[in-house]
């Protein structure tokens, strides 16, 4: 393991050498993830290593942990959304490589010898968010009703007093 990161590798000649990194990161360090977060002090910890496989595809595989505070959409409140995702990677020249990699790793394209490290550390971080984030029922400070909540309450209080507009399609078709 490397202790000095580089800012920018040539993911192809260290997965000739098999290089390995580790490292922690500032989260306030990573603009674009910022964005998604209620809070951003904190630190990312990763491991990257660079490798070939079997195949001769320059691959990489690693981890990256942190504990993220994003903001409940349903309170508006801290959310603490802890992160342990596995890295497994493979560099491809051009988008169509794509297709032909197994379905168990995504690509990273990089056109041509320079990958920003901490690029692979940020994106898999914001894969992680949920895409709506939100706490668990019980845990959240206000109960307020999902959008599809209200919707079924609303389908409910129809069905007491008017006809049930189902029913009525329902009609439409025996009559055919
Ligand atoms: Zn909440």
């Amino acid at each position: 393991m490397s202790s000095r990161l580089p800012e920018n590798v040539d993911p192809r000649r260290l997965a000739n050498q098999g290089t390995a990194y580790s490292g922690t990161v500032d989260l306030s360090q990573l603009d674009r993830l910022c964005e998604a977060l209620k809070e951003t002090s904190g630190t990312a910890q990763f491991s990257v290593e660079f490798y070939r496989d079997n195949r001769k595809r320059a691959r990489i595989k690693g981890q990256v942990k942190a504990t993220l505070v994003l903001e409940c959409q349903r309170c508006l409140g801290s959310l603490i959304y802890p992160v342990d995702a596995e890295l497994d990677l493979a560099v491809i020249r051009v988008p169509e490589e794509a297709d032909t990699l197994p379905e168990s790793c995504d690509p990273v394209w990089v056109e041509e010898d320079s990958l920003r490290l901490l690029d692979l550390v940020e994106d898999e971080l914001i894969l992680a968010i949920p895409h709506v984030p939100r706490h668990e029922e019980d845990a959240c400070d206000v109960s307020w009703k999902s959008p599809d909540e209200e919707v079924q309450a609303e389908q409910e209080n129809d069905l007491s007093g008017k006809p049930n507009p189902f029913a009525v399609l329902a009609g439409f078709k025996s009559e055919k």
